[in-house]
């Protein structure tokens, strides 16, 4: 099996990852796809589509239609460089499957480090409305391409553990909802037993990590949508691996979960019949923040436990990790990525013990006078 480093795309990293970073990659996949500008943003920004393969299963994947979700980018180029190794397995993923990838959806959000487009909008909440121009995009390459699956690709925060556990979501994965009902039609079934599939195939390696969101339907989200049109669609979403706030490990288990299922796919394995332990993954639960130091003492004498959550925000080109408070008080059913025992000393934020139970930045913080600034950055 050729080492996953040995087509890592190394010029993309971290977390953020916009179209000048991914257009100088164009011509080294030039002898292996059709590389097509499929339309532009709100800000005239290109939107590139990549198409593989000449076989019959057509696949739809897009990811960065949230600009700020980048980890599932960087697993997809991944996946490029992987189809230049012409072995085995790409000849039967490329003899079987048409693959159609729009690798930046969202450049604009990309570029600004932004969920939403340049207008403000949650292209996500936008599929029946199709007012923005990324939108029609979209839906015009599905309407062309007319896909037998489609891929939603995600990344999700910090918050999420799998289920109700002490374990951080790694990943998680959704088959979408297509009636208010939530009914289990054939079209999710499919989808989830590609879930499945990749819970397999993953789940010793991230044992307990893997989990899938809620189904709540809403058809203006586009997987919603696009399984209502009768086309399995499966959401994925890249999330914390402990320690990894650049998401270089999640990309490897997001290249992992896309080439499982591309495979189950190519070899017609997806039948819709195996996808019962899809119920069995746990439900999503906000349950962690980035740091809670636990047991610290207050002005006014009270023992809480502080919440801190990174803020990302791009100044000059790079993404810092801005700590906030988040949550003051009792915490017992929360998790920190990193916890930190205050011991019952007096703590002082920014020179003040009264803590605000606010966004507050966190310029300066110390715990019985000793300074705690970085014990509670990024590392
Ligand atoms: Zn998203």
């Amino acid at each position: 099996m050729l080492n996953y480093n040995s087509f890592k795309e190394l010029t993309l990293k971290g977390r953020y990852v916009k179209n000048s970073h991914i257009i100088p990659l164009a011509k080294q996949h030039a002898s292996i796809a059709e590389i097509t500008k499929i339309g532009s943003s709100v800000q005239k920004k290109p939107i590139y589509s990549y198409v593989f393969g000449t076989g019959k299963i057509k696949i739809l994947v897009w990811s960065q239609m949230h600009g700020n979700e980048s980890t599932t980018t960087k697993a997809l180029f991944d996946f490029f460089n992987r189809l230049h190794h012409r072995d085995e397995v790409v000849f039967k993923l490329l003899s079987e499957c048409t693959f159609c990838v729009i690798p930046i959806l969202n450049p604009d959000g990309a570029e600004k480090y932004t969920r939403v487009n340049a207008n403000n909008i949650d292209l996500n909440r936008d599929a029946q409305q199709l007012s923005q121009p990324e939108s029609k995009v979209l839906l015009n390459t599905y309407k062309s391409f007319k896909p037998d699956y489609c891929f939603n690709l995600h990344g999700q925060r910090t918050i999420f553990s799998a289920g109700y556990s002490a374990n951080s979501s790694v990943l998680s994965f959704l088959s979408p909802a297509h009636d208010q009902q939530r009914s289990i039609t054939r079209t999710r079934k499919v989808a989830m037993e590609v879930i499945v599939t990749i819970n397999n195939a993953l789940k010793d390696v991230l044992p307990d990590q893997i989990s899938r969101y809620d189904d709540g339907f809403n058809i203006n989200c586009v997987g919603d949508s696009f399984q209502s049109m009768n086309t399995p669609t499966i959401l994925f979403e890249a999330g914390h691996f402990p320690g990894d706030y650049k998401r270089e490990k999640t990309r490897m288990f997001i290249y992992d979960a896309l080439m499982t299922s591309f495979l189950c796919i190519a070899n017609d394995e997806v039948k819709g019949d195996k996808y019962q332990s899809y119920f069995n993954l746990p439900e999503n639960q906000k349950l962690f923040f980035d740091i809670i130091i636990r047991n610290v003492v207050s002005n006014d004498g009270e023992l809480v436990d502080v919440a801190i959550q990174y803020e990302e925000t791009l100044k000059n080109e790079e993404l810092l990790f801005v700590p906030r408070i988040a949550k003051v008080g009792s915490l017992e059913e929360y998790f920190g990525h990193k916890e930190i025992d205050g011991g019952q000393n007096p703590i002082l934020i920014n020179n003040t013990g009264k803590i605000a139970n606010s966004l507050t930045i966190i310029n300066e913080i110390s715990i019985n006078g000793v300074d705690f600034v970085d014990k509670i950055a990024v590392s």
